[in-house]
This record gives C-alpha cells, sequence and structure tokens, in this order.
C-alpha cells in the first residue's frame, strides 16, 4: 500500500459534507472528540428512502446528512463544553474531521506527522496486530496528548501500541444497521459496515473506520521498536 493520507482524502472524496464547526477550545482535561451532555441526537424519524426499499433516510432531509459518498450520518449536535462530559461516548462529527484531517483525538490539533508516518495509538499488543492492516475507529494523536494518554490512562490502557502509519483510508461506517429491504425500517444491530458492502445504504453511520496500513511500531520518542 503506498497511498499517502493527503492522496486518501482526494482520491476517495469524503472530505465532510456537514457545515464547518468552529473550532472550541477543548476543555481541560477532555478529550477532543468525547460526547458532552448538552450534546445530544435530536429525535429524528427514518424512513425507506424515496418510499422504496432501497435504504434509509431521514423523513426530513436535509443537505448535509449525507457524505460526497452518499452515507446517512447522525445529526448529534455539536455544543462541546456544554454540560458534563462523556468520557465513553464519542461526539460523531468531532471523530469524523479527526479522522478525514488526521487530527488529534484528544486536543483536536494536527495528529504528530513525520517522515515516517502519522502516529497513532492503537489498543493492541504489537504481537495481535495484522501484517498488512488493521482497521479502527481511533483517530491519531499528537505527540504530547499520547504521552500524556499513555501516563494518565495506564489501567485504561492495558496494551497498547504506538504505530507510525503512512497510509491511513476510509474503510467504512460504526453505525445502526437497518433491516436491508424492509419497508418499515428497523433497527437491527450495532455495526461496522465497510463502504464497499451492499449494506450501506441501511445503516446509520456514527464513527468512521480507517484502515491504517504501511506502519511501523515505534516507542513513543519515535524509534522503531
Ligand atoms: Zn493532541
Amino acid at each position: 500500500m503506498s497511498t499517502t493520507s493527503d492522496a486518501r482524502l482526494s482520491a476517495h472524496g469524503r472530505t465532510p459534507a456537514q457545515p464547518e464547526p468552529r473550532h472550541e477550545t477543548p476543555a481541560q482535561g477532555v478529550p477532543y472528540i468525547a460526547r458532552w451532555s448538552g450534546e445530544q441526537d435530536p429525535s429524528v424519524r427514518v424512513v425507506a428512502r424515496g418510499g422504496q426499499w432501497i435504504g434509509i433516510t431521514y423523513a426530513d432531509r436535509r443537505a448535509f446528512d449525507r457524505d460526497p459518498g452518499g452515507v446517512l450520518w447522525t445529526r448529534t449536535t455539536s455544543r462541546p463544553g456544554k454540560g458534563q462530559p462523556q468520557y465513553g461516548k464519542v461526539h460523531s462529527l468531532r471523530q469524523r474531521l479527526c479522522m478525514e484531517r488526521l487530527l488529534c483525538q484528544i486536543c483536536g490539533g494536527p495528529a504528530d506527522r513525520t517522515p515516517d508516518g502519522t502516529l497513532w495509538l492503537i489498543d493492541a499488543h504489537a504481537r495481535d496486530l495484522l501484517p498488512m492492516a488493521e482497521i479502527t475507529t481511533h483517530p491519531p494523536v499528537c505527540l504530547p496528548c499520547a504521552h500524556r494518554s499513555v501516563r494518565a490512562c495506564p489501567h485504561l490502557r492495558p496494551e497498547w501500541v504506538a504505530l507510525r502509519v503512512k497510509s491511513a483510508v476510509p474503510y467504512g461506517v460504526n453505525g445502526i444497521l437497518y433491516q436491508p429491504g424492509h419497508r418499515a425500517p428497523v433497527k437491527v444491530t450495532a455495526a461496522e459496515v465497510p463502504f464497499h458492502s451492499a449494506r450501506i445504504p441501511w445503516v446509520l453511520a456514527s464513527q468512521l473506520i480507517m484502515r491504517i496500513s504501511d506502519f511501523t511500531v515505534v516507542n513513543l520518542t519515535g524509534h522503531a521498536q
């Protein structure tokens, strides 16, 4: 795999379709992609697309509901800093922006990049990494945040590995899968759905999955292990 991260953006055309959010100053100690209690999913009715059984859509369609590839996304409001941080939950749009622009998931600034690639922390042991590629919903990180994250949460990251990644391309989405071919949309389950899947018209996406490859395991000082 020789595709660069920059080439990825133009080749896949999955730059955000949603309005440019204001870049809020991250709250102290709260990851940029964490969701806040003031950010809610508005109650929106999901219906069959076009009145036919070809996929799902919102009853009140808006221009920014879908990405350029036609995938339907959640409409979570964007109000970082409002209410309480919900550390276990990920804000859909901020997660997606971090993936597409290779921003640090913790501070929202640029992820660390060197000629060896972009820095990612993966929840896995090096021995469990697939040799060719991995898929992940965790965006990359900058170096200071990587150090802080590993120091602050050793019990939360019993196994993690730092990677320098030269290729990161959109692979699919995490979301709620609706029953394909059903006239009245029925939720089936949470699912990972690749973009090439026939099920993609039936998923309400909430996180972007990236396929990372051409990577090297490093320690956090940047030397290959
Ligand atoms: Zn950072």
